[in-house]
């Protein structure tokens, strides 16, 4: 991975707090040249220090043909822990156009002393195990919410970026928030909301953990829903880690 002198081309996969603080830390540094892609889920992303590309690729065969046509030199993988499917394609076809590939992924959050977890494998198992009758505070996003929306028999206030696109029933009331928030913050809502469990991905990060110290401080139950290992290898778990990495790799 040497610098040949010319800025080197770079895909940043992202949709990710990460991959936006990436491109702000590497916008100043003439090395590279950062082309960010979002999938296109959220209709209004928060800007990027960046030039941006939107959409999926077509799968692994069209991300290959991407690398190849837009000459792209190095795929830096951004995304979120729980997206599953980019980051095994972006390994393949970084592989197939011969380009090397980083990924750059939080670590997960880890139960403490006080912590009441309960950990299961889905988003659906998540839903099913609720009690029926519960209050519950859901902070998956927006994208997977129907298993949630189909349990009629519990009061479920969900939290997220940007509403979703279908129909909200009677029983699940949207609260619309960016992060980060303050732990007293997640505590006050977590008292005054009466909440019997939270729901929460494993997505780790420091942004969004607030609501885990908080619930510990309160003894709420909150259920977790693990990742799914994809195989793919961590190469850092922060941006600086990243960073250095590149500073490693890419001598000037
Ligand atoms: P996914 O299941 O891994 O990806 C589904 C498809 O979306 C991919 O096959 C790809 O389409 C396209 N895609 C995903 N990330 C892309 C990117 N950065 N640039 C261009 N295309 C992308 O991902 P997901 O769970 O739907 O998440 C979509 C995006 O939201 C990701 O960028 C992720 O970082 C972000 N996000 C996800 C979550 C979550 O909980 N899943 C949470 C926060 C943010 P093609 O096959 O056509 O290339």
């Amino acid at each position: 991975m040497a610098h040949s002198g010319r800025q080197l081309r770079v895909l940043l996969l992202g949709g990710t707090r990460e991959a936006r603080e990436l491109a702000e830390a590497l916008s100043d540094d003439g090395r590279w040249k950062i082309i960010s892609s979002l999938a296109g889920r959220t209709r209004d992303p928060e800007a990027v220090p960046s030039e941006i590309r939107v959409g999926g690729f077509g799968g692994m065969e069209g991300l290959a043909a991407y690398l190849k046509e837009e000459a792209i030199d190095l795929v830096v993988d951004a995304t979120h822990p729980f997206a599953e499917v980019i980051s095994p394609n972006a390994v393949d076809a970084a592989a197939q156009a011969g380009v090397p590939y980083l990924r750059l992924c939080r670590p997960a959050w880890r139960a403490e002393p006080g912590d009441q977890w309960q950990l299961v494998p889905s988003v659906q198992r998540a839903a099913d195990i609720l009690s029926p009758g519960s209050r519950v505070f859901l902070t998956i996003g927006r994208q997977e919410l129907a298993p949630f929306f189909a349990r009629d028999d519990v009061h479920v206030v969900a939290r997220m970026i940007e509403a979703p696109s279908d129909p909200v029933p009677p029983h699940v009331e949207i609260i619309l928030a960016r992060p980060p928030f303050e732990i007293s913050d997640e505590a006050e809502l977590m008292h005054a909301r009466k909440f019997d469990v939270l729901v929460t991905k494993n997505a780790g990060g420091p942004s969004v953990e607030s609501k885990l110290i908080a619930a510990r401080n309160l003894g709420l139950p909150v259920i977790v829903i693990e990742r799914k290992q994809n195989g793919v290898p961590v190469d850092a778990e922060t941006v600086d880690d990243l960073i250095v990495l590149l500073d490693q790799h890419y001598a000037t």
